[in-house]
């Protein structure tokens, strides 16, 4: 058994199967999803619906577990679960648009139509940020496309996903949503398995990586979720309070644990010296602390061995000449608690600059210019997400047209929402959580032509 850890505390809350038989779950998959694909979008919507009543109804209780788990502020959490519910109603509906071009003559004689099909038995790998959005995220446009799921959530955070199975047991068929633990190589094994058509994957680059070599043989279809380093590119005519705000909430929000975490200001001259102000007086006076005490806006880190990375990560910048403006280092008792903290002065080639730290740590670069500014937001190797913060609506949208990153907010920064498409390129991987645009990924259009 694996122990699963309270990170706010050290102690051991629950023990998980360390292990799972994967091909018994692949089985009952496969037999599950020839059922399930056969059903018709109305059927598959009413059990969407009904999952996220369900999950509406627990939701004190995946609230106190998934705090729990995660270390997440308790007043934090409901607004993960809320748009979970949201997330499974969006899919409810969308099972009943899934199409493709229609029925026509396109050939002399005969009628073509697309028939779009459920892709087929889909392994669902999911990190421990948010483990039960993103089990969500995979779950809703999968089963309303018609698949069957065998999710394998993080060994670090499982609880709400074995939670989540209980509730999917009362609304969808056996074997369509099945839930195995284990650490990676659980994973591994799932994206190997000749029985899985499809890899959907929310996790590190190194973690795509494993996934794209184990499933080459099979050439499953897959979707990589992966990380993030999204800046935060602050003009001269931005109002600085709200980029402070923006900063409060999308860079320090579950300790900066989040791929789309704001956590690179780029700033250019004229605002510079007031946004590191700002900044730093916002992050400075964040509350930390337990995360059940509903004041607390900043708990712990996931882990101690996460924080210990956090903070290597930290003492390498101001080793190599960065300035803390606020915290730097962890904090002192037995959770995984980091001091929100802010480096200025990092250079753009640096690691803390070019590499995702996945904690409470927001850097501050001088750009020269606006040009200047749209280049070094641009210069690393992942394309997830970016805000642009300006009063000026041309440079807004020159900016959102510059950079190629998956998501572009312009004066916020993380919103998201159900009906538009998640997701990145480059590093961050590809495919695309939410949105008919994942609806689409699991499924395969087929084209049935009929000779009059
Ligand atoms: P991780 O890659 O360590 O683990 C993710 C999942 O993959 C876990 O379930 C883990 O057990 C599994 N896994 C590990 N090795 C595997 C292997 N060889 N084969 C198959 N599965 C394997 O990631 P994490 O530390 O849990 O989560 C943090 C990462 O997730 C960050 O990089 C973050 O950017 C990313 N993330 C991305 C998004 C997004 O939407 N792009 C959202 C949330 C998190």
């Amino acid at each position: 058994m694996d122990s699963v850890v309270d990170p706010a505390t050290g102690e051991t809350i629950a023990e998980v199967p360390r292990t799972a038989d994967v091909d018994a779950a692949v089985d009952g998959a496969r037999t599950a999803f020839e059922d399930w694909r056969r059903r018709t979008p109305a059927e598959r919507s009413t059990a969407l619906l009904h999952l996220a009543e369900l999950v509406l109804a627990d939701a004190a209780g995946l609230t106190e577990v998934e705090s729990r788990n995660v270390g997440k502020p308790i007043a934090a959490t409901p607004e993960e679960i809320d748009f979970s519910v949201d997330n499974l109603r969006f899919f409810a509906g969308a099972a009943r648009c899934l199409a493709g071009p229609v029925a026509g003559e396109y050939v002399g004689g005969a009628t073509s139509m697309v028939r779009r099909e459920p892709v087929g038995v889909v392994a669902a790998i999911t990190p421990w940020n948010y483990p039960l959005m993103m089990a969500v995220w995979k779950l809703g446009p999968a089963i309303a496309a018609g698949c069957a799921v065998v999710l394998k959530p993080s060994e670090l955070t499982p609880l709400s996903t074995l939670r989540l199975a209980d509730l999917a047991a009362k609304a969808l068929p056996p074997g369509v949503f099945t839930v195995v633990t284990g650490a990676g190589r659980l994973g591994a094994a799932l994206a190997a398995h000749p029985g899985v058509d499809m890899v959907s994957v929310t996790g590190s680059v190194r973690t795509g990586r494993a996934v794209a070599t184990a499933a080459a043989p099979t050439l499953k279809r897959l979707h990589l979720e992966l990380g993030g380093k999204a800046p935060v590119v602050v003009f001269d005519d931005a109002d600085v309070e709200a980029v402070a705000a923006g900063v409060r909430a999308a860079g320090y929000g579950n300790a900066g644990q989040d791929c789309t975490a704001a956590c690179r200001v780029i700033a250019t001259p004229g605002v510079y010296g007031k946004v590191v102000e700002a900044v730093t007086a916002s992050a400075a006076s964040l509350v930390v602390g337990d995360p059940r005490d509903p004041a607390t806006e900043l708990g712990p880190l996931v882990s101690r061995t996460h924080r210990d990375r956090v903070a290597g990560f930290v003492s390498r910048a101001l080793s190599a000449g960065a300035t803390a403006t606020t915290g730097g280092g962890a904090l002192d008792g037995p959770g995984a608690f980091f001091a929100p903290t802010v480096l200025a002065g990092a250079d753009q080639r640096s690691e803390i600059v070019q590499n995702e730290v996945f904690g409470p740590v927001v850097t501050l670069q001088r750009a020269a210019d606006e040009e200047d500014a749209l280049r070094l937001a641009a210069d690393v190797e992942y394309a997830l997400a970016a805000s642009v913060w300006t009063s000026d609506a041309g440079r807004a949208m020159r900016a959102a047209a510059r950079l190629r990153f998956g998501a572009v907010w312009v004066n916020d920064h993380i919103t998201a929402a159900s009906e538009m498409p998640h997701g990145g390129f480059r590093l961050s991987g590809y495919g695309r959580d939410m949105s008919t645009a994942a609806l689409d990924h699991y499924s395969e259009p087929r084209h049935v032509m009929v000779r009059w």
